[in-house]
């Protein structure tokens, strides 16, 4: 047990209401199952089928599941317990997959840290969460996460667990031979005795969101539903036992667990998991046989990759996701007859998609329709609770059978993310557009205050306050400017003491605080004051066309 045991996870999440549940599963959307007894189930129908393809080599459903029986065995063995939070810092690799399994099988709670992110986010999010493990990849490129793994417990009341991806040498468990020595048999029963203590309604996984106030929230996803989102998105595009879901976006966040690892496991279909890095993912996807693949903004350019063409031989399908989609982008993969659809999602739940019957033009221009039957959706005025007239413009609001009812332990801000009747106010701007006598939803724009970097959220007013943690820093607001690659980066406008303060003091203020280099400003714009509202609040559509044009008219693009 941990020395300050935290407390129950339950405590702090809000429930879905108890008609609503039984309404969800009267109607056959969510099991009685956790998430680690769909998967036996699966492996029971598939045995033989490649549950995942990596560049480490390929395991069969029943491999994985007698793998992970075994690893979750050997994850009690430390002496970790059902619902203890595990911090989770590790890239796209077949050891990802197993550690994933491994801790629900040992009802251990996953928590979907980034590898990227830093002491900053991680003394507090594990803080929060109650975390007792923290597995990192002892292999990564990016830094030495062992060490910053180790440092995270000085003062920790709760961390004092570290599991490793790759630990050669090292005194520590590695994911790769933990309980490799335990009878399959024994652990399977001891998986199961577990998994019969947990509830089907109860915690699974805590996503992070990007946030718009202060630090990243909590998004606390159950076994029923979580399974449910996964399994109605495979569903939506016929995947089965044939299908091949190539992924290169990092694995760990809400796509890549239920786009890619849980939708293509729950029909028994083939996870073919690559890295972000275009010129490894897409031979290891052609290599692989990949049909079905999803493509968020950062990799959109992968359609102009010399590596493309030989994908195209096996690739059926292309989602895409993360803005509003470039028409050169949909009339190349037409040119290469390669079906595309269009994602948008959120950690939080909601899904809309593009149906596979959907005409080209609402594939091409709008994020289709809710992805569940029970799926709820009004645009309402912004700030506001009277829904816009048919047709125009409002704030995308949602409630369902997979959307979260409050973020974990954060009673003040559910009060405005949530309207009193539960909708989740995505902060996103959407229309209902009629095409073809169908109505499907556009994205068009958002009003929360976020850069979406690539797809990584970046949390402006986290950014801003440690700006203004800078000595020479009175003042700063960030937006996001125009970015060919990654669609978006922050640029941060300052006020400051009278001194200069340049890209490179913020970088090493960021540096000496350890942020998630993601979040970092990419560009400073020095200024005598900010520009404000009649209402004085930061004018930051000002701001953004100022750096708009500035980038226009300099044709300059930050490195
Ligand atoms: P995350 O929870 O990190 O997946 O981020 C969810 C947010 O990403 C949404 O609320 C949107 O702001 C944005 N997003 C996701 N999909 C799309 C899309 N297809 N088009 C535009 N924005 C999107």
């Amino acid at each position: 047990m941990a020395e300050q045991a935290p407390r129950d996870i339950a405590a702090g999440c809000t429930p879905y209401p108890p008609p609503l549940v039984q309404d969800y599963r009267r109607s056959g959307l969510w099991g009685n199952d956790t998430i680690s007894q769909q998967l036996l189930r699966v492996a029971r129908t598939h045995p033989d089928q490649p549950a995942v393809i990596s560049a480490e080599g390929t395991m069969s459903f029943a491999g994985l599941n007698r793998r992970t029986d075994q690893l979750a065995v050997g994850l009690r063995s430390l002496g970790l317990e059902p619902h203890d939070r595990v911090l989770l810092q590790v890239g796209n690799q077949l050891s990802t997959v197993l550690a994933w399994y491994g801790l629900l099988k040992a009802g251990l709670i996953p928590v979907c840290t980034l590898d990227a992110h830093g002491g900053h986010e991680i003394g507090e999010i594990s803080r929060r969460v109650g975390a007792v493990g923290h597995l990192v990849d002892a292999g990564s490129q990016r830094r030495d996460l062992v060490t910053f793994a180790r440092a995270q417990q000085d003062g920790h009341p709760t961390l004092r667990q570290i599991i490793t991806l790759g630990a050669d040498g090292l005194d520590l468990p590695a994911v790769e031979d933990l309980g490799s020595d335990i009878d399959a048999a024994d652990a399977a029963e001891e998986v199961a005795a577990i998994q019969r203590t947990l509830d089907p309604d109860g915690v699974a996984v805590l996503q992070l969101s990007g946030g718009t106030t202060g630090t990243p929230k909590v998004i606390p996803r159950l076994h029923a539903e979580y399974w449910y989102n996964a399994e109605a998105y495979a569903r939506a595009w016929n995947w089965g036992r044939g299908s091949r879901v190539g992924h290169m976006i990092p694995l760990v966040h809400n796509a890549g667990i239920t786009c890619a690892l849980h939708a293509a496991h729950s029909v028994g279909a083939a996870l073919v998991l690559a890295t972000p890095v275009l010129d490894q993912a897409l031979p290891l996807l052609a290599r692989a046989g990949t049909t079905d693949v999803l493509l968020g903004h950062g990799h959109w350019s992968a359609v102009e990759h010399p590596a493309f063409a030989p994908l195209t031989r096996s690739l059926r399908r292309v989602i895409l996701s993360g803005a509003k989609v470039p028409p050169g982008l949909t009339k190349r993969l037409e040119e290469a007859d390669i079906w595309f659809g269009q994602l948008f999602g959120m950690g939080e739940g909601l899904f809309t998609i593009t149906p596979l019957e959907a005409p080209p033009a609402a594939r091409a221009s709008t994020v289709g329709v809710p992805l569940s039957p029970r799926d709820e959706v009004v645009l309402l005025e912004p700030a506001g609770d009277r829904p816009v007239p048919d047709g125009e413009v409002g704030e995308l609001c949602c409630r369902g059978p997979y959307t979260i009812r409050g973020y974990y332990d954060a009673a003040e801000h559910n009060t405005a993310a949530f309207t009193t009747d539960g909708y989740y106010r995505t902060g996103d701007l959407a229309a209902w557009r009629t095409i073809e006598g169908t109505s499907h939803l556009s994205i068009e724009g958002r009003i929360k205050d976020l850069v979406n970097r690539g797809g990584e959220k970046v949390n402006v007013a986290e950014v801003e306050g440690l700006l203004v943690d800078h000595p020479r820093v009175r003042e700063a607001a960030v937006v996001s400017m125009p970015d060919a690659r990654l669609g978006e980066r922050a640029c941060a406008y300052l006020v400051t003491d009278g001194q200069p303060v340049d890209l490179q003091d913020v970088q090493a203020h960021f540096r000496r605080l350890d942020v998630a280099k993601f979040k970092w400003p990419e560009r400073i714009e020095l200024v005598d004051a900010l520009p404000r509202t009649l209402v004085g609040k930061v004018d930051k559509r000002r701001l953004r066309d100022d750096i708009t044009s500035k980038l226009t008219t300099t044709t300059e693009s930050p490195a």
